[in-house]
């Protein structure tokens, strides 16, 4: 899960089944759960399964390009699933700056209402 020498985060534990959570999407390489704390009525997180550095979206590099597209792609399989393809946000926070608190890349999938721009 996190054999990246990073420190671990609270998703390792949700990858894990240590700390439950509801899961809405699950494949080989990623893994979709719902938001302990919902901005919009769906509000997903989508995570790579296993993190290989990919802390944030700041800190990929080439051999991430891969586990991207499918974490991409999974959001759309995501809001296909939640019924918000008529219209939904995927969100990245990477850094301190970009408001990142976890420190293992995830897509927000939110949708379920008007969203609004630019966001603040
Ligand atoms: P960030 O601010 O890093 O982009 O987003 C982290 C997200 O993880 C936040 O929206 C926060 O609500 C969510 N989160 C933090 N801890 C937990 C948890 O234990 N379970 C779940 N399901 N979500 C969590």
């Amino acid at each position: 899960v996190n054999a990246d020498g990073g420190a671990p985060t609270i998703f390792d534990k949700i990858i894990n089944n240590e700390i439950p959570s509801t899961v809405v999407y699950e494949d080989e390489k990623v893994l979709a759960f719902r938001d302990i704390n919902p901005e919009a009525p769906v509000h997903v997180l989508v995570i790579p399964k296993f993190r290989d550095g990919l802390t944030e979206l700041g800190k990929a590099e080439a051999r991430h390009e891969e586990i991207l597209g499918q974490l991409l792609y999974a959001a759309k399989i995501v809001a296909e699933k939640e019924g918000i393809l008529d219209g939904f946000r995927v969100v990245i926070n990477s850094g301190p700056r970009g408001y990142q608190t976890v420190y293992h890349l995830h897509l927000h999938v939110l949708g379920g209402r008007q969203m609004n721009w630019p966001p603040g």
